[in-house]
């Protein structure tokens, strides 16, 4: 099969053709035909992931067909599906008391193990997977698994947003995006900070209530001025010390900072403790989301009662991910970006 290879960190990925996955007894092969390129993709690809090496495969946002189905496997070929990033194994104590995403033995393809930035991907664990609905495109649902799936559950199981609270979002790519619909789903009123202008008008389109330009204004003076007082949750989507420290001085007192964004390295970043200590902050760390939540959440983008298109911005080719990539050292467009075509 095609596939994109980490040779190199920082350089281009290397379209190669490499043997097609062998297919688990406890899982299925899957046709690629969507995988998202995303924020935690180019921490792999600069070096800054202790799992992606030089021969890794990247690609942890997927939807297909499946092709070869092991003599345990839950779906049948033929089916469409898309996958949870996290496939937690179903038989620890975390997965069967519904916290899946915290799976020690998980399996995350694109990080550990073979992803799909290539034509066919193997899928361990494929109870985790769920049938894609006939109305959703494919390069859509390719986003469902990481980014909105992240944070759907980091505001309603973590912070536990409430109706008319605010929520401000410190940055707006995918994550960024969809907690922005979705909070808004919810009936909060949110506050979108990014340092592109560009994304900023983005975000008012979209529903936001107002947006602080983190180049020229000092976003927590600003969000306090917004709120009155600070917002009640603050969801950071970077990981990174500049946007961890605007996201807790932005709270409130009794605030909920969500942390999303994947720090990079060894994860070590100087915090303002005295924010967190003197307005007695909740700080909640977050990651993907268990797999039983996904047909609730589906289910909601098929009536309608939030409309992702926007997360998605274009469509690329295999080859074309490295300039995704590459692009990410510096400010983004709004919206991300999907592989769809594999011939290439
Ligand atoms: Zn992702
Ligand atoms: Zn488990």
């Amino acid at each position: 099969m095609r596939a994109a290879v980490v040779r190199d960190f920082n350089e281009d990925l290397s379209i190669e053709t490499v043997e097609d996955p062998s297919c688990p007894e406890n899982g299925v092969v899957l046709e690629v035909a969507a995988c998202g390129v995303c924020r935690s993709d180019f921490h792999g690809w600069v070096g800054g992931h202790p799992k992606v090496t030089s021969g890794s495969i990247l690609g942890h946002e997927y939807c297909g067909t499946v092709v070869e189905a092991g003599a345990l496997a839950k779906h049948k070929i033929g089916d469409k599906l898309i996958a949870p990033f996290i496939l937690g194994c179903g038989d620890c104590l975390a997965c069967k008391t519904g916290h899946s995403n915290t799976c020690e033995s998980a399996i995350v393809p694109g990080f550990g193990a073979p992803g799909a930035y290539a034509e066919f991907v193997a899928v361990p664990f494929d109870h985790n997977l769920v049938h894609l609905p006939e109305t959703m495109p494919e390069a859509l649902a390719a986003g469902l698994g990481c980014r909105v799936t992240t944070a759907w559950h980091a505001l309603t199981d973590r912070a536990n947003v409430r109706a008319g609270e605010w929520v401000a979002v410190h940055g707006t790519g995918g994550i960024g995006l969809s907690a922005l619909l979705l909070a808004k789903m919810l009936g909060a009123r949110v506050v979108v900070v990014d340092v592109v202008q560009e994304k900023l008008d983005h975000a008012l389109t979209l529903g936001a209530d107002a947006t602080v330009n983190a180049a020229t204004e000092n976003v927590p003076d600003a969000i306090r001025e917004i709120t009155k007082g600070g917002a009640q949750v603050s969801l950071e989507a970077l990981g990174i010390a500049q946007t961890t420290n605007a996201s807790v001085e932005c709270l409130a007192t009794l605030g909920r900072h969500v942390h999303v964004g994947m720090p990079a390295g060894d994860g070590m970043m100087e915090v303002n403790m005295r924010a967190i200590y003197s307005k007695q902050l909740a700080f909640f760390g977050t990651r993907g989301m268990p797999a039983w939540k996904y047909p609730s959440l589906l289910e909601m983008i098929e009536r309608g009662d939030v409309d992702l298109t926007p997360m998605l911005d274009r469509e690329v080719t295999l080859s074309g991910a490295s300039a995704e990539l590459r692009s990410m050292k510096g400010p983004t467009r709004p919206g991300t970006a999907v592989i769809t075509d594999f011939s290439k």
